[in-house]
């Protein structure tokens, strides 16, 4: 499996270099797409602006929950660790993969599938920078849970303006939601982010439902065209329709879920939707981890066959 950035123009990093790498890029996207250049060849890797080994993103299999693992050029994000049992297999591939320290840690919403986990990554890894929204709700207590822990190891919860943006590497992530008030729905309190590394963009929804993931666009002003979508409350139909396809125009969608969950998830109606649009569709419940690799102008799978 391999993609390519065909329309948007480039987000690369605030510098002069980055700035001119990326428009030398989209003026080389922009010439390729009016002269159907890529209809017959893939943007070659030698277009690629940015150096080093590039950005990998895991979508960790934890069951019927989120766990998403992100690394570029040796900095790393962590966005939620799935239920409080999922905490010590997350925990595992993060060393397996050589980490000891997190750069960042998200937790998108006060979800147990979510925050759950996280209570053993704080006390298991160093963590640079932690974030998670503000929320009063917590049904399950894992969030009060995962507060009380952070304060005990004496980090600090951030709760990230909209729009701020960090770097990883050579790639920027940047907070685009939600920008509209959630009222009592926990879902719709998720933290949105999107990723770019060059001409790659991945875009992480938490639970957000639809019309809210669209008020980030339409309301916020924020693009969220992106190559990867992870789906919405793992893939349900609350969070997936046309529009957001049609906003988000992914190349490939990832359902973190677990297998023969009872919420039927992803639902029929956007495992459908994604045929479609002819969007790939990747799950973890079949797929198991699935990473990604990004190398700012090509996609693609890692150990896939
Ligand atoms: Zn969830």
């Amino acid at each position: 499996m391999a993609t390519r950035k065909r329309k948007r123009p480039a987000r690369a990093p605030r510098t002069a270099l980055g700035t001119l790498a990326a428009i030398l890029l989209a003026a080389f996207v922009w010439a390729g797409s009016e002269l159907g250049w890529f209809d017959a060849v893939r943007l070659a890797p030698a277009a690629t602006p940015l150096p080093g080994d590039g950005l990998y993103v895991t979508f960790i299999d934890v069951g019927q929950g989120d766990a998403t693992f992100a690394s570029c050029e040796g900095e790393t994000l962590l966005i939620d660790a799935g239920v409080p049992e999922a905490g010590p297999e997350v925990a595992e591939y993060l060393a397996g993969a050589g980490v000891t320290e997190l750069d960042y840690v998200v937790c998108t919403h006060a979800h147990e599938d979510h925050c759950g986990g996280l209570d053993y990554i704080l006390e298991n890894f160093g963590v640079g920078v932690l974030f998670a929204p503000y929320t009063e709700f917590d049904a399950s207590g894992s969030f009060t849970h995962f507060e009380d822990t952070a304060a005990e190891l004496g980090m600090e919860i951030t709760v990230p303006p909209l729009g701020a943006e960090f770097t990883l590497g050579g790639a920027v992530f940047e907070f685009v939601g939600p920008v509209s008030d959630w009222g009592g729905d926990v879902n719709d309190s998720s933290l949105v982010l999107r990723l770019d590394y060059g001409g790659d963009s991945f875009l992480f929804t938490g639970d957000i439902g639809s019309g809210p993931l669209e008020d980030c666009a339409y309301v916020g002003g924020y693009d969220l065209d992106c190559d990867v979508l992870k789906l919405g409350h793992h893939g349900s139909s609350t969070s997936t329709d046309q529009g957001i396809l049609d906003l988000t125009t992914p190349e490939v969608a990832v359902a973190s879920c677990g297998l023969d969950n009872s919420y039927g998830h992803p639902h029929d109606e956007v495992v459908a939707l994604c045929e479609e649009n002819g969007v790939l569709l990747l799950r973890t419940d079949r797929d198991g981890d699935i990473t990604l690799h990004s190398d700012g102008a090509e996609i693609t799978r890692v150990g896939a066959a």
